[in-house]
């Protein structure tokens, strides 16, 4: 096992009785349902209990993917952001590309839903910044949309939503998009590390070794994005895919690393969030 040291079940999946179409997959000692389909297996972001950052200074830090094809409906953002509200919680959701794998108006449905409920966007900075307990939203981008990120500005300012953007393949940025990243620095928003070529890092500690990692694909992200003028403090893995080692490891270079609530593993639900 590299991914995580435990695992647990997908927990709507197995109450999903509306499910259109259930399987049976080997979780533990036994066969159990699970739906079939991404949709049917959403779990409400509300019971995510580690996307909820509680103001404990763990490191280790997690956040619900709410692109599209997750799922993730308009009653659950929600009802994760009441919780967020009632418990005076950090509540982490992300995404990728607006206008690709989100729709923008669903986009902006979280958004207006933070502000109608009072909640502060903060970015992952901010959250490290200033431990005092509240509710807030932290939400973030992955990837390299350097461009529908920019796209974006105007609902950002709308809202007055700073997010984080962890940034991959930065060295494929040309001149033109560094500007991009630098104006949507300027707006407020963080500019994190995310790899240089997005690809599973316990995989490739496995091939080549811890040090290979940190030296090919961590370790430079960070200190391009640095070179570039960025105070990146933070490292997200992509796919959400770490194990303790690495966090170590990271930890030695960045405040905190981002992971994933709930990677799917095949037919089985890794949690990778750990205090
Ligand atoms: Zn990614």
């Amino acid at each position: 096992m590299t991914q995580s040291d435990h695992k647990i079940p997908q927990p709507r999946c197995l109450a999903a009785t509306a499910a259109p179409r259930l399987g049976t997959a080997r979780l533990g000692s036994g066969l159990v349902p699970v739906a079939l389909t991404l949709s049917a297996c959403t779990q409400p972001t509300a019971d995510m209990n580690n996307i909820y950052y509680q103001w404990d200074g763990r490191t280790v830090l997690c956040a619900a993917n709410t692109d599209d094809v997750i799922g993730v409906d308009h009653a659950n953002i929600a009802a994760g952001l009441d919780r967020a509200v009632a418990n005076r919680e950090a509540v982490q959701y992300f995404a990728h590309t607006p206008g690709a794998t989100i729709n923008r108006d669903d986009l902006e449905f979280t958004f207006a839903a933070a502000a109608e409920r009072g909640l502060p966007f903060l970015t992952y900075r901010e959250l490290l910044d200033d431990p005092t307990p509240r509710a807030a939203l932290v939400f973030s981008f992955d990837d390299s949309a350097i461009d529908a990120w920019t796209a974006t500005r105007d609902m950002f300012a709308r809202y007055h939503a700073h997010v984080t953007f962890f940034v991959s393949r930065f060295d494929h940025f040309n001149a033109a998009a560094r500007a991009q990243l630098q104006q949507l620095a300027a707006d407020g928003h963080a500019i994190e590390a995310h790899s240089v070529q997005h690809l599973r890092a316990p995989r490739y500690v496995e091939t080549y070794g811890l040090q290979a990692y940190l030296d090919d694909e961590a370790l430079p992200s960070i200190n391009q994005l640095r070179e570039a003028g960025f105070d990146t403090q933070l490292f997200a893995y992509p796919f959400g895919a770490h194990t303790h080692e690495l966090d170590d490891a990271l930890l030695q270079h960045v405040r905190a690393v981002r992971s994933l609530s709930f990677v799917r593993t095949s037919q089985v639900t890794a949690d990778p969030c750990r205090r």
